[in-house]
């Protein structure tokens, strides 16, 4: 009974994770830019390319692919 539960539990995770597979880049908190140590200037996040989003595990697991 406790497995079908979990197994519940990971395919509605799973399903969420495919509606909404991204998550705010922790890099530049989703904002997409990455301040200059100054504060003045700010160019694109390398890490998640400008757009402060960021693909969840979990929507990789469900199939997503990083766009
Ligand atoms: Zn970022």
């Amino acid at each position: 009974m406790l497995i079908l539960v979990l197994a519940a539990a990971a395919a509605v995770y799973l399903l969420t994770a495919w509606i909404w597979p991204h998550t705010a880049c922790a890099d530049c908190s989703g904002s997409g830019r990455r301040f200059s140590p100054t504060g003045k200037n700010f160019g694109p996040c390398g890490h998640c390319g400008g757009s402060g989003k960021k693909l969840r595990l979990a929507a990789r697991i469900a199939g997503r692919t990083d766009t």
